[in-house]
């Protein structure tokens, strides 16, 4: 229930809360009103009679001569001044008002006044007297029986009873509302604590658990497999790139991405799971019972489930995840280590080029460590130029002229020893260096071909190589342009190698940033085709004009048929979309040769040349005769 609707009702109870009080305690008053002056009214009337009884006892008592004259007149005034009380005295106001009451009053008060002389003069034994009064005093008698009746059942008694039962029906209205809306407040209450509840323990987002309730959810977990002796499984799961989604799609659409991967997750994990989201794109699942086998395969699952297409208003994803995941009781007892073995292993395969899905194993922790110390590190040669680029040559198959050279980057730690280039690449990206690694390479090789260039090789190109995240956080092209404008290299220079996850993002983003690329006169590159994510709308719709084709190919087409007419069915394709392309790592003779016979126009490879430093290519490099550049022979 909303704010607005449940202020209005907790109004709407107050208010009739208040008016049920009100209404009850004015009905009080009534009530005490009416029994008030019902109790007047009939105590002075029975006064009354008794007055008149008393005084006509008197009467006949002074008759017998049992008490003297005084004690009749006492009796006589007592009455007159109780008639006269009762004619004038405010309490008996409603004494008066009842019907016909105070007429009567009036007329007794006026006999009895006409008797004064009579009362005045009687005198003890005065038996005629005294009977001649007694008519008199009877009527009197009779008149004031008839008002004391009256009030204990006349017309007004009856009137005063209706109203005391309206009022008793209008109390019961009244408990009967109040009770209902203390059992409507005691409804809103249940359920506002009930929601409040849910909100405690579950993420807003995805509905999921959250992290206190998963604290929960494993502790019993735990306790539960301990009792029945059952193996359980912890599960972290990671989503790619998330934040490059968020930052470059919006966070509408990471929401969305969240919600789908969350709905995702739970049908995978089915009943026997709990899954649960930890923070931002970390979710995690309690699988039980689960051994190794039956961990590995949910992994598998979940994984899957994950990598399946995402379509949104701004285009289709892909979404990658890494699942790490720790066992119990083989890996750890307590909930503590088995997050912490799980969120390790789940580092260990974001950190890994290749595997996805990653269980505990010892020794994992060292890695994580390296890691840390690795981009301090890396921090440190960045400021102190301590990192390098080789360049590995691209031939021109049929010419074996040189076309271009690919930028490799090398770094070697004093204290780490060489570092392969996916480690530098993947620390830059997870320690907040990337951008300022791919400033420094795009700088330092675009030196390097201006350099050439000025040297003579002046139809040199340079490969630089792209990592997806700085492809998609979208200021790539401001920064080339800014690189360009420094060194003075010509952009038809450049060729920019982005790996095939790139194209995965077929939205109009991506459409964009490689137009403007290109529209620039780069050139681009799909890198390691083949090994990825590919589709052929993808090929269509992105402006790629080369191909490179991952090595994996080159390596098995001597020897595998398959791979063979794989190749030959990239090239073919290739060739139908005009794009170029360059064979990856060749390294047999026989490669090169089936290769330039299959029309694939450029290759690298060990066979070739091997990456090198600045200082070697320029010992080797020379202009042919055909005055396009080539390697000198090493000597
Ligand atoms: P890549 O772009 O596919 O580069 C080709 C890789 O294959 C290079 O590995 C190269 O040394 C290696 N290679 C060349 N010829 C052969 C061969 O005949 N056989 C074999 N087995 N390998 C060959 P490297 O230098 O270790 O780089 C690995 C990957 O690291 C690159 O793959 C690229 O994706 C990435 N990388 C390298 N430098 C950079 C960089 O400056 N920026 C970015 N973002 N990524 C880079
Ligand atoms: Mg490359
Ligand atoms: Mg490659």
């Amino acid at each position: 229930m909303n704010r607005v609707k449940l202020m209005a009702l907790t109004a709407i109870v107050l208010l009739f809360s208040a008016s049920s009080f009100y209404g009850y305690y004015r009905d009080l008053g009534v009530v005490r009103y009416v029994s008030g002056t019902t109790k007047a009214i009939n105590w002075a009337s029975s006064e009354l009679e008794m007055e008149v009884l008393k005084f006509d006892r008197a009467l006949n008592a002074l008759a017998a001569n049992i008490v003297t004259s005084e004690a009749v007149q006492l009796r006589y005034e007592i009455l007159l001044s109780r008639l006269n009380t009762l004619l004038h005295g405010e309490a008996n106001r409603p004494t008066r008002e009842q019907p016909g009451v105070e007429a009567t009053l009036q007329q007794l008060y006026q006999q009895l006044l006409a008797l004064e002389d009579v009362i005045y003069q009687l005198k003890p034994a005065d038996i005629t007297a005294t009977k001649a009064l007694h008519p008199t005093v009877e009527a009197m008698h009779q008149q004031v029986r008839t008002i004391n009746v009256d009030s204990f059942s006349g017309d007004n008694v009856w009137q005063q009873l209706d109203v005391l039962q309206d009022i008793r029906l209008r109390s019961s209205l009244y408990l009967a509302g109040l009770l209902l809306s203390g059992a409507l407040m005691l409804l809103l209450l249940i359920r506002e604590n009930r929601r409040n509840r849910h909100l405690a323990y579950h993420d807003g987002l995805t509905g999921l658990p959250n992290r206190v309730y998963f604290y929960q959810l494993i502790k019993q977990a735990l306790q539960e497999a301990e009792r029945l002796r059952q193996p359980l499984a912890i599960h972290m799961v990671d989503l790619d790139s998330f934040k490059t989604i968020n930052d470059s799609l919006g966070h509408e659409v990471g929401d969305r991405l969240l919600q789908i991967i969350a709905s995702r997750l739970k049908q995978a994990a089915g009943r026997q799971a709990h899954v649960a989201r930890l923070a931002g794109d970390e979710f995690v699942i309690i699988q039980r019972p689960a051994g190794q086998h039956e961990a590995c395969a949910l992994a598998k699952q979940l994984s899957q489930a994950i990598s399946q297409e995402v379509w949104l208003s701004s285009g289709c994803i892909v979404p990658q995840a890494c699942v790490g995941t720790s066992l119990y009781p083989s890996q750890a007892s307590s909930s503590t280590l088995l997050l912490r073995y799980a969120d390790m292993a789940l580092y260990h395969a974001k950190q890994s080029a290749n595997q996805q899905l990653q269980l505990y194993q010892e020794g994992m922790n060292e890695q994580r460590l390296r890691r840390q110390q690795l981009s301090l590190a890396l921090q440190q040669a960045l400021e102190h130029d301590e990192l390098q680029l080789y360049y590995q040559p691209i031939f021109n198959l049929s010419s074996q002229n040189i076309e271009s050279f690919e930028a490799l980057l090398r770094w070697h730690s004093a204290e780490h020893g060489w570092v392969a280039p996916p480690e530098i690449i993947s620390i830059a990206e997870q320690y907040g260096l990337a951008a300022q690694l791919n400033e420094w390479v795009l700088s330092q090789a675009c030196q390097q071909v201006q350099h050439w260039h000025h040297q003579g090789h002046s139809s040199l190109k340079i490969n630089i190589n792209i990592s997806p995240n700085i492809f998609m956080a979208g200021k790539l092209a401001a920064t080339l342009k800014q690189v360009l404008l420094k060194t003075e290299v010509n952009a038809a220079a450049l060729v920019l190698e982005i790996t095939e996850d790139t194209s995965v993002w077929d939205t109009a983003a991506s459409v964009d940033t490689l137009t403007e690329l290109r529209a620039l006169g780069i050139e681009i590159a799909l890198d390691d085709f083949g090994t990825g994510y590919s589709s052929f709308s993808h090929l269509r719709s992105l402006p790629f004009n080369k191909l490179k084709l991952d090595k994996s190919f080159v390596a098995d087409m001597v020897s595998d048929p398959r791979a063979l007419s794989l190749v030959k069915t990239m090239l073919a394709l290739a060739n139908s979309l005009e794009m170029t392309v360059t064979a990856e790592g060749i390294e047999l003779p026989e490669q090169c040769r089936l290769l330039a016979g299959l029309g694939c126009t450029l290759g690298q490879g060990y066979l070739l040349a091997k990456p090198m430093p600045a200082a070697q290519v320029e010992k080797r490099l020379v202009i042919n005769k055909s005055g396009a550049s080539s390697l000198a022979p090493e000597v």
